[in-house]
């Protein structure tokens, strides 16, 4: 199913089912489901019509296109090369099941956090990898080291795939593990990166925080802009003080260190 327009209202959704379905059945299916969750279905248009079986994969590819997150860093489908100069970086991200093609707000202000603190000779840690892109952004921003970690084995699959597709032998630098920040329990690291939904957050600033080195770096993105003073509050609550705040299309990342030891 797919929300074709939202989220404003009128919100319109269009849902496909397989084979030679009776058209005029399925609407009275919806009808009488609408009511038996208590919502009366003359408030809805419900409009049934027929589609010819089409090569979906290769329709939405033509809808891809390459996208210029920062002016270093773009991100691609793989069957568009993206010509790059001097420091530029091009990331080739195969359309999967994973989030993370580069499309999305979040990811692209994941990526610009990244790329403003840098990332050189640093150990990252990625919470919800997804696709890979931000832990292949880490190690082309020279990061010495990546983990990511994903609750969702096609994204581990996927991220995988992108790693090693980008980096080639490079990928060795990179491991993925199926889980959430549990699965690196004891270990630490320079930068943390975090592209989630918001209301994920909060159950994971704890552990995000003991995997956060003394002079480490935590990014979050994910957050709805209304997000963010809630989120301050809980990261001065696990001891850490935001300093950068990124925001675009309503969405928006922050920074945050450790607090530093009051003076006296
Ligand atoms: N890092 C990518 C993908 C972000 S989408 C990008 O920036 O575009 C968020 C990902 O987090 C999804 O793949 C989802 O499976 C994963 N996720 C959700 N909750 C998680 C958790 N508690 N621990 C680890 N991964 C989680």
């Amino acid at each position: 199913m797919e929300v074709i327009e939202g989220p404003a209202l009128p919100l319109r959704l269009r849902a496909y089912f397989d084979g030679d379905r009776d058209g005029e059945a399925l609407r009275g299916c919806l009808e009488a489901r609408l009511r038996q969750i208590g919502v009366e279905p003359a408030g809805f248009q419900i409009r049934v019509g027929r589609e010819d079986e089409r090569d979906w994969n290769r329709e939405w590819r033509q809808f891809y296109r390459p996208v210029w997150v920062t002016d270093r860093i773009v991100v691609h489908p793989p069957w568009l090369a993206v010509a790059t100069e001097g420091e530029q970086i091009a990331i080739a991200i195969e359309p999967a099941m994973a989030f993370g093609t580069g499309g999305h707000e979040s990811t692209q202000l994941a990526l610009a956090a990244l790329e403003a603190t840098g990332c050189r000779g640093k150990s990252c840690l990625d919470v919800g990898v997804g696709s890979g892109v931000l832990s292949v952004a880490a190690l082309r921003l020279g990061a010495a080291c990546v983990t990511g970690v994903d609750v969702d084995l096609v994204a581990v699959d996927n991220a995988r795939h992108n790693l090693a597709a980008n980096l080639g032998a490079q990928a060795a630098r990179a491991r993925v593990l199926l889980g959430g920040v549990e699965a690196v329990a004891g270990e630490r690291y320079d930068v943390v990166v975090a592209n989630l939904e918001g209301h994920l957050l909060r159950p994971l600033l704890g552990p995000i925080a003991a995997a956060l080195e003394p002079t480490g770096t935590a990014l979050f993105s994910g957050l709805l802009e209304g997000e963010l003073p809630r989120l301050a509050v809980w990261l001065e609550e696990a001891g850490l003080v935001v300093d950068g705040v990124w925001s675009k299309g309503g969405w928006s990342a922050c920074r945050a260190g450790w607090r530093p030891p009051a003076a006296g």
